[in-house]
């Protein structure tokens, strides 16, 4: 198109684009300005989870030039940490969120797929999927009768599998375990016989300490040390095998979204784009140097799940996935796209990274 086509289109008149602050001042000035509040399930200044959402709305401010803004308000601070999906849906003062999708699964089974699935996708099988191989639309498909707008915000990578002052020699030893996991992972356990709790971050480490549970999963090492777990736990379990790859989730409420001119709209997608591969980059950067400082510093005793307790609690994932479908129309859509396009991806990965994984397996040795 050319200048003039473009001014004329614009509907400027030929006196006014006699100089660039001419043409450019008017459209400044027709940013409206935007004043959002967001609350979120983290801890405060939890580092690439709370600390991702006060970046995303700084992003947001910067790329709007400071007309549209954000404040970002930590678990309890506006609302209880597992409140925010219902007061984004409400939408009348909050208008997002930042949380986990599987804290929904009460009121949408099938939003836990898009949170961690159990020996399901990592987190470069998880951003594939929701990028490229439909899982955004399903996601979006799901939380529209709540009148809510999602974006995934991230990825934890493989968790670690949990804090437990009982040893798990056996499937058998989940019988009675109190543990607090929260999504898919807690059904697994329930039906290893486990007493599933599910309380927020906040809480976890009162509830251990006084023996209110034996066992509970977080995040991962950086996480972990920070909410001091090794001071009330004897054994830290690994693989995270109930949350492989699990993603953060940024919510927005429709009809607020729908207010925004289309340019905020994409002010807002590219900055949860950016914040949560910050968040993915944040957990793979810190993770090792945490894990080393829990073990050699704060000689925490790191255990791995016995292989056949993983094959067992493979099964009842297996199982588990497959009921929640059988109830759920939109869980059994979500779930067959999920494992269709996991046999793609891990036909893949059976291929790249897993024999490369095996070939550097004597690189990183854990020792002091
Ligand atoms: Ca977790």
């Amino acid at each position: 198109m050319k200048r003039r086509d473009f001014l004329k289109k614009a509907g400027i008149g030929a006196a006014a684009a006699t100089t660039a602050t001419a043409v450019n001042a008017p459209f400044v000035q027709a940013r409206p300005k935007v004043r959002w509040k967001m609350v979120t399930t983290w801890p405060p200044k939890l580092p690439y989870l709370q600390d991702a959402a006060v970046y995303m709305a700084k992003l947001v401010e910067q790329m709007s030039g400071g007309q549209f803004k954000i404040r970002v308000y930590a678990a309890g601070e506006l609302v209880p940490a597992l409140q925010t999906f219902a007061a984004v849906r409400e939408g009348s003062t909050i208008q997002a969120g930042s949380s986990v999708a599987y804290y929904q699964a009460g009121k949408a089974p099938a939003a836990q797929w898009f949170a961690a699935v159990p020996f399901g996708l990592n987190s470069l099988g998880m951003s594939a999927w929701f990028n490229s191989g439909g899982g955004l639309e399903l996601w979006e498909e799901t939380y529209a009768p709540f009148g809510v707008i999602p974006r995934p915000g991230g990825s934890t990578g493989v968790q670690m599998g949990g804090w437990f002052n009982k040893k798990i020699e056996t499937i058998d030893d989940f019988k009675g375990l109190k543990m607090r996991i929260p999504g898919l992972g807690g059904k697994v356990v329930s039906k290893a016989g486990g007493t599933v709790t599910l309380v927020p971050g906040g809480e976890i480490f009162t509830n251990m300490e006084r023996g209110v549970i034996d066992a509970t999963e977080w995040v991962g090492p950086l996480h972990d040390k920070i909410m001091g777990f090794y001071k009330v736990a004897k054994y830290y379990y690994y693989p995270g095998w109930h949350e492989p790859g699990a993603f953060v989730e940024y919510i927005f409420n429709r009809k607020a979204v729908e207010k925004l001119p289309a340019e905020y709209r994409a002010i807002l997608d590219a900055a949860c784009a950016q914040a949560g591969a910050w968040t993915t980059q944040g957990f793979n950067a810190s993770n090792g140097q945490a894990l080393r400082d829990l073990i050699f510093k704060k000689k925490v005793k790191l255990m791995r799940f016995p292989d056949p307790v993983l094959a067992q609690l493979k099964v009842y994932a297996k199982e588990t996935l497959a009921e929640i479908a059988a109830k759920d129309k939109q869980a059994k859509k979500v779930n067959d796209s999920y494992q269709k396009f996991s046999a793609i991806v891990g036909t893949w990965g059976e291929i790249s990274e897993k024999p490369y994984y095996n070939a550097i397996a004597d690189k990183h040795p854990l020792s002091g």
